[in-house]
């Protein structure tokens, strides 16, 4: 039975990060033609007891409502998270705190295990490059957002995602300035392209040019190489339970660097874990064995940074 599921619980994003498969979507105008579906507590629970029955899950299954889009701008999210309690499911959810949930229809947050809070930078300047929101705003958002959650019972982990870009590695220490103050950890990783055609892109040094020369001032590449030098080492850093990934249409993805486009089922067809383990195993095959850097990249994420400020 799986521990653990990612996924989306709508498909849009509001942020336009140049360097993310969605918020190039948002920039190229491409996910406008995309009607906007928010999963409500109907469909979810029709997911979650499928899930149960067919004991797909454990019952104390972890949902991480994040993959490629905005959990909180879903209005059913506070149905889902107090659904989730009463099936004694565990939450933890990524956001990008532009906007704030309705707290008062949310009952309890007792059983969020992490919050994080995704940040592009740590100033007006850095969220004009990426996010494209006011950065006062979401600052406010994450105070409130802490306060609400804590006032509901939340003991989990909450941290500050910040994506160290060339750009606002000056900014970090105003980061962490703010991340004590709100009592909340700071976890910084280095941006790369996110789902996007960028990695392979690099990797088989067919980048145009344009495209090599923006990301040469944004973001960092020195380390890539280094991930693979020693990869015992990370294969243990990088080891995590094994989990299904979800789209808000309830499709098996490939892995979380997939949306509902790359789906390969539905969760419905599936009546047993042994089935959708099997579904993951089939898709092994074929990898070119180039795309293992890729594969080190993009788990990345999980490597804090905060030593490079003594922080
Ligand atoms: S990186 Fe996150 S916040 Fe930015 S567009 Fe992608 S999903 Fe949205």
């Amino acid at each position: 039975m799986y521990t653990e599921v990612y996924m989306d619980i709508v498909n849009k994003c509001n942020a336009r990060c140049f360097y993310c498969k969605t918020g190039q979507s948002n920039l190229s105008g491409y996910s406008k033609k995309i009607p906007r579906y928010d999963m409500d507590i109907e469909a979810f629970d029709r997911l979650v007891s499928h899930l149960l029955h067919y004991q797909i899950i454990t019952p104390d299954c972890l949902f991480r409502i994040y993959n490629w889009y905005e959990p909180t701008l879903n209005p059913h999210l506070p149905e889902i998270i107090n659904y989730m309690y009463d099936r004694g499911l565990r939450l933890d959810m990524s956001t990008n705190a532009s906007v704030l949930p309705d707290f008062s229809k949310i009952h309890t947050c007792k059983h969020y295990e992490g919050i994080l809070f995704s940040m592009p930078g740590f100033g007006q300047k850095s969220y004009d490059r990426i996010h494209g929101f006011d950065f006062e705003t979401v600052k406010s958002n994450i105070r409130t957002t802490m306060s609400e959650i804590r006032q509901k019972g939340f003991k989990g982990d909450a941290y500050i995602n910040y994506h160290l870009y060339q750009f606002n590695t000056d900014e970090v220490y105003a980061a962490k300035e703010f991340a004590d103050e709100v009592g909340i950890r700071l976890h910084t990783m280095f941006a790369y392209f996110n789902g996007t055609r960028g990695f392979s892109e690099y990797i088989n040094e067919t980048m145009p040019v344009e495209m090599m020369t923006r990301a040469s001032k944004d973001l960092f590449f020195y380390f890539v190489d280094e991930l693979l030098k020693d990869k015992e080492k990370y294969d243990e850093i990088f080891k995590e339970p094994p989990s299904i990934t979800l789209s808000e249409f309830c499709n098996i993805l490939p892995g979380r660097g997939s949306n509902d486009e790359d789906a390969v089922a539905s969760i419905f067809d599936m009546h047993s874990a042994k089935e959708v383990e099997e579904l993951y195993e089939s898709l092994k095959g074929g990898r070119d064995p180039r795309f293992e850097r890729v594969h080190y990249w993009a788990m990345s994420y999980k490597l804090p940074m905060n030593h490079l400020f003594g922080i």
